[in-house]
């Protein structure tokens, strides 16, 4: 496994790689929801690609990327034993050198949920997928299902821009009380872990009204809002959102032969976890 902390130098390297190559983007603190996606990326793909890179633009100026897990040299650990070929890990400066002034800027799939309570974490978002895809030039990018709109976002971009990438979505990973997996659930402290998983029953709740036959957005959203607000550790709610699995846009009526969503963001004490489940 080869170690890279420049663009030019990983994308020689990718250039020279056997071919097909898969990438995987990640912001490093790696967890077994990352090494889903390394996992798959290994067995489809004849080089393994992975990058570790907290990326500053996608955080607001109050949001956490000076306190962000970093956890470097056990990352590469995870990535060798998983049989990556290839690791980008770049300093900030290598990715936004002095000068750097130019955006994507995502349409109406960043609009709501994350977009709304995040301005400007999809523009950081997709510019530095974009530019991963640029250095990297990946046949495959590997993304996870638990951040279900940015994969919508990234499916987008790629589309929209003719990238040429085959975006691979993995389902999400969670603990075995639901909790979804993330970098972030390090911060919860032991009560706010044992409430925590209040996310996901509370999208369990909406999906079960569903299997129940309920079809209005609004009784489907009432009953995943009416679990969280049972949980007096739930600080604030954000959003719970039924949207179109692909387009992000918001659905009145689940109606049959399209992919639905719904998503939720809430503050467990101070910790912001976010969590989605596909209807059907
Ligand atoms: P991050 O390091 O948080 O930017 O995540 C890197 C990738 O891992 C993204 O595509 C995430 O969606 C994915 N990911 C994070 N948590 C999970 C999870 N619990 N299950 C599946 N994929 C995940």
């Amino acid at each position: 496994m080869k170690v890279i902390e420049t663009c030019f130098e990983m994308a020689a390297l990718c250039r020279a790689a056997e071919r097909p190559l898969g990438l995987v983007p990640t912001m490093g603190a790696l967890h077994d929801g990352h090494l889903s996606l390394t996992r798959r990326a290994r067995a489809d793909n004849a080089t393994m690609a992975a990058s570790l890179f907290v990326n500053p633009t996608q955080f607001g100026p109050h949001e956490d990327f000076g306190s962000y897990p970093r956890r470097l040299v056990r990352d590469l650990e995870l990535l060798a034993a998983q049989g990556a070929d290839l690791v980008l890990a770049p300093p900030p400066e290598e990715i936004y050198p002095a000068g750097f002034d130019t955006w994507i800027e995502p349409g109406a799939a960043a609009e709501g949920m994350e977009g709304a309570a995040r301005p400007g974490h999809f523009r950081g978002v997709a510019t530095v997928v974009a530019k991963l895809f640029g250095i990297v030039r990946p046949d495959r990018a590997y993304f996870g299902q638990k951040d279900g709109q940015q994969v919508a976002v990234i499916r987008k971009m790629t589309a929209d821009l003719n990238l040429g990438v085959e975006v691979v979505t993995m389902p999400t990973v969670r603990e075995a009380d639901g909790l979804a997996l993330s970098s972030r659930n390090a911060y919860l402290t032991p009560e706010e872990r044992m409430a925590a998983p209040v996310v996901y029953r509370a999208l369990r709740a909406a999906e079960s009204q569903w299997q129940a036959g309920e079809r209005d957005a609004e009784r489907l959203r009432a009953a995943a809002l009416a679990v969280l607000q049972g949980e007096p550790l739930v600080e604030s709610v954000d959003y719970v959102s039924v949207v179109d699995g692909d387009t992000m846009a918001a659905v009145d009526t689940v109606t049959g032969g399209r992919r639905v969503m719904v998503a939720a963001a809430a503050r467990v004490g101070a910790v912001r976890l976010i969590d989605n489940v596909v209807l059907g």
